[in-house]
């Protein structure tokens, strides 16, 4: 037959729609620190400010409560994503694979032709020669600076990038934000150029954890031994190197022994091994085998599929298992409670402490008593801007009666993030309550709010006032 009549159409790469999503993920990672309205970024853990600001909310850090939120939130989504699809964070978000895919076949393979092609990976350059000598000079040159932009990149969720070009201007003045930028950029430089896929296997604490959270259904890549043969046996020994010596044992068995699976690989494992913690889900060798069975007129034997769907051939794999719907449910609830605690957020905080002393009852010189009760507020300004503060007192319904505040006067400027103590006098003519035996605690509501604000800029806190007995009133009179 025909060759070309034998083969058949050979989807896009998975090569080239991860290239696609790593240049979405760069530019949203870049672009992400730079968003911001009225001075609240989309992201930021400010460490001048001591503030996490997400989603344009500002947190203050007595405010971090969010930030546990956000850590499970990021844990479950990766496991929750590793239960389903295996270490695919691994092949299409870890900035480890991005930047070595940048590096290796980038700028190394298709800038400067130091390496001859993208699909073999284990085929290092001859280093003996002068031009590849020159070639890999520029290589780690262009990573250098990349490495910089990278770990800048970085700091900009911490410090905002307008203010880091500002200290940039005298680095010496912080000496502790370059000082981090140079150590990540000097360890970048150390783990793409030379640790490269090492880190993968043997550093990266998310290999070991990954093959205890599989289950049948996962989606990883697999070479199927049912229709391929079985190059390795149980015991990891690799049995056959040419498709003949397979099919003397297997007369069915597909694979070509061509080896383009192993050669591609860039953590150097063979996938007809079966899963092995190498792994790193990029696909590369479901493209290349693609290609190779494609030209025969076959499908892959290595494809993204689970255990149950290829090996155990049980029938299609289920996505929406219970632990993944678990997972999701989690996940789901962790963002409406994120999401609750954000829209509840206030705009300043505020502690109401009552002083030791319960009241004082006073004759004043026209004859009319007053009750005080005192209090230290403690407040914090947590916008960006000095305000003014006042407050309001609230009585339940049930009381008739008036209560003032006799101190402070008038509002008082608070600045940003310093806490202002306050001691706050309040004061009533009335009679509140009448009781000839005990002293009265009479609920009440601390409304504090800053000129200008009142709406936005508001918080109430629960106290009491502290109403004496009628004897105690009678024998001041
Ligand atoms: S076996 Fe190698 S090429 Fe295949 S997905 Fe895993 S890491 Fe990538
Ligand atoms: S690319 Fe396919 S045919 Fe070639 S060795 Fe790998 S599994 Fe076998």
């Amino acid at each position: 037959m025909d060759k070309k009549n034998l083969e058949i159409e050979i989807p896009q790469p998975w090569r080239i729609k991860r290239y696609y999503f790593y240049a979405f993920i760069t530019l949203l990672i870049i672009i992400l620190p730079w968003i911001q309205i009225n001075e609240s970024y989309l992201f930021l853990l400010s460490f001048d400010n001591l503030k996490l600001h997400f989603f344009f909310v500002e947190f203050d850090m007595q405010e971090l409560y969010l930030l546990p939120f956000l850590i499970m939130v990021v844990f479950l989504g990766i496991f929750g994503m590793t239960v389903m699809g295996g270490r695919v964070f691994c092949g299409w978000v870890c900035p480890q694979t991005i930047f070595r895919v940048i590096y290796r076949d980038l700028i190394e393979t298709k800038l400067l032709k130091l390496r001859k092609r993208i699909k073999n990976k284990q085929l290092e350059p001859d280093m003996s020669l002068m031009e590849n000598k020159v070639k890999k000079t520029i290589a780690v040159l262009i990573w250098i600076v990349l490495s910089f932009i990278a770990s800048s990149n970085l700091v900009w969720y911490f410090i905002p990038p307008v203010d880091y070009f500002e200290y940039l201007k005298n680095p010496m003045d912080h000496i502790i934000i370059f000082g981090t930028v140079l150590s990540m950029a000097l360890f970048l430089i150390y783990d793409i150029i030379f640790l490269q896929e090492d880190y993968c296997i043997y550093v990266c604490p998310y290999s070991r954890v990954q093959s205890v959270l599989y289950d049948d259904h996962t989606i990883m890549a697999l070479y199927n031994t049912n229709r391929g043969g079985h190059i390795y046996d149980e015991h990891k020994v690799k049995q056959f190197t040419s498709q003949e010596d397979i099919q003397a044992k297997e007369p069915h068995a597909e694979c070509t022994a061509c080896e383009s699976c192993v050669t591609v690989c860039p953590t150097h494992i063979d996938i007809r091994k079966g899963l092995q913690l190498e792994c790193i889900n990029c696909l590369e060798c479901v493209d290349a085998c693609t290609t190779v069975m494609g030209k025969l007129g076959k499908p892959s034997l290595v494809t993204w599929s689970s255990n149950h769907e290829i090996i155990d051939q049980k029938g299609k794999t289920k996505y929406f298992r219970p632990t993944i719907l678990a997972y999701i449910f989690l996940l789901v609830g962790l963002i409406i409670g994120m999401g609750y605690i954000g829209s509840n957020k206030e705009h300043m905080l505020l502690n109401v402490n009552k002083e030791n002393r319960l009241y004082s009852v006073k004759k004043e010189s026209n004859g009319k008593i007053h009750i005080d009760n005192a209090y230290e507020f403690l407040l914090q300004n947590t916008k960006n801007k000095e305000m003014k503060f006042f407050f309001e007192v609230i009585l339940p319904k049930d009381i008739n009666g008036k209560i003032e505040i006799v101190k402070p006067k008038k509002a008082f400027t608070v600045v940003p993030h310093i806490k202002k103590k306050k001691i706050v006098v309040l004061r009533t003519y009335d009679t509140l309550v009448s009781d000839d035996r005990h002293d009265t605690f009479i609920p009440i509501t601390i409304k504090a709010y800053a000129i200008g604000h009142e709406n936005e800029i508001v918080v109430f806190r629960k106290s009491t006032f502290t109403y004496p007995r009628s004897d105690i009133i009678k024998a001041k009179q």
